[in-house]
């Protein structure tokens, strides 16, 4: 009992710190921005980098050796060619000088330290200060409002959280957040037996929306679906963590009768990508400075790199993502003049490599409507000859529908590669609870 007082207690005080008096002054601040034009959104990410650079130069020993090293003058003009002038950061190098990125002039106490998985499996470890995660929170929000949310509405989550032992066989497999107003589902628990259980508690606590990694929401609209039962109708479902193909979206869209808003962030904090009402992801420019650039090998993809604007106890500037996005040329329907990106293709490192050095991005795209039976997929390739792949089949998944998937893949990848497939009763869930559709084990080039 006194254990569960205190952990109340301690929530009640992150939740205050989270969402106090600085979150809502940014939370309004940041309205404005959707209504600039795109010269004041250039000069709003000009003067900001013009801060980040100065105070990076003044205050942070890692940028005082690598700018003097380059030449870079910080006080005099600065420009965004400038910019340009700076080595792209990697996950590596941060990992070799952690402690070199942190300002002289944060509060260390007052730091929050939290880490991300390394390219070598090391974490690289990084710290984060209140305004932060004050920015983060009120980043997270203007999501949710771009989707009608308000504060005060009820919430269903299903993002790899723990809640219940993976052994437990019988319901709860939920628990529900007095103070915020949560329902926490299980992502490990989705199936097509417990299916019903999930849906009685969606029906008991009705939330107004969803937010979900988007392989655990499919999975259980996946099942609805299947087994013709009667779904709970919500405002939006918000989908992040993971990429999302078109068919996953349209089917929770089917299923929950909502419109699907994906958001995109990454652990570095150094951009922040939302979907607007009218459906497009919109770059927001008052979260960093994203550049989306060429890769080698790979003419339509695009691999964002970000310089932050909301830490400047660890200022990460051109820091490279290895997260991939298809640039859109256009504008917007909905009237705001941030940078759209068509889509976000997900991790460099997952993505199918041939033996002739061609990039396969979002192989699961090629499952449409025909394969419908495959419950769950995943791709994976040890070596540049072969790629594995796993499936959950449905119900009436045969032969027929295995060879078909063979030869579709073979049109893809090539006839230089063979094709394993295996049948297995469910795909494991990385650590974090999150879902992988292509690992791959082959080392890149430019990240060695
Ligand atoms: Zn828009």
């Amino acid at each position: 009992m006194v254990k569960d007082l205190n952990i109340t207690i301690k929530r009640l005080i992150w939740r205050r710190l989270r969402e106090g008096k600085r979150f809502k002054h940014i939370f309004s601040c940041i309205q404005e921005i959707d209504r600039f034009s795109k010269e004041e959104i250039r000069r709003l990410q000009l003067e900001t980098l013009k801060e980040i650079i100065r105070h990076s130069y003044s205050s942070v020993p890692y940028y005082r050796r690598l700018f003097d090293s380059i030449g870079l003058s910080v006080n005099g003009r600065f420009n965004f060619e400038d910019i340009a002038k700076i080595p792209f950061l990697t996950k590596d190098e941060i990992a070799r000088n952690t402690h070199d990125f942190i300002s002289s002039h944060s509060k260390k106490a007052f730091l929050k330290k939290t880490a991300s998985s390394g390219t070598t499996g090391r974490p690289v470890v990084l710290y984060r200060d209140l305004y932060s995660i004050n920015f983060e929170n009120a980043i997270l929000w203007k999501q949710r409002s771009w989707a009608g949310i308000k504060h005060g509405d009820k919430k269903a989550t299903i993002r790899g959280e723990f809640v219940v032992d993976g052994s437990k066989n019988k319901p709860p497999f939920w628990k529900i957040d007095w103070l915020g107003k949560e329902l926490i589902l299980s992502s490990y628990h989705i199936s097509s037996k417990n299916v019903r259980y999930y849906l009685e508690i969606l029906k008991n606590f009705r939330p107004h929306y969803i937010e979900a990694y988007p392989s655990s929401l499919y999975l259980l609209a996946r099942f609805i679906k299947d087994l013709g039962l009667e779904s709970v109708p919500v405002k939006a479902a918000i989908t992040s963590s993971e990429m999302i193909e078109d068919y996953k979206k349209a089917l929770i869209e089917d299923v929950f009768r909502c419109k699907v808003y994906d958001f995109y962030g990454n652990a570095e904090r150094v951009s922040a990508i939302a979907t607007c009402p009218a459906g497009n992801y919109h770059i927001l420019p008052e979260y960093g400075f994203t550049e989306l650039i060429d890769l080698k090998e790979d003419k339509y993809n695009k691999e964002l790199t970000g310089t932050s604007f909301i830490n400047m106890s660890m200022p990460l500037i051109r820091y490279r993502t290895g997260d991939m996005v298809v640039p859109s040329p256009g504008q917007c329907e909905c009237g705001r003049q941030s940078q759209v990106v068509q889509s976000i293709i997900g991790r460099l490192d997952d993505i199918i490599v041939t033996p002739e050095g061609r990039y396969i991005p979002v192989i699961d795209s090629i499952l449409d409507r025909d394969f419908y039976d495959i419950v769950e997929i995943q791709f994976i390739q040890e070596d540049h000859c072969s790629i594995r792949v796993r499936l959950v089949p449905g119900r009436d998944f045969g032969n027929s529908d295995r060879n078909k998937l063979i030869s579709k893949l073979s049109e893809r990848i090539g006839s230089n590669m063979k094709i394993y497939v295996e049948e297995v009763d469910s795909i494991e869930r990385a650590k974090n609870g999150k879902y992988r559709t292509v690992i791959s084990n082959i080392k890149r080039k430019e990240y060695e």
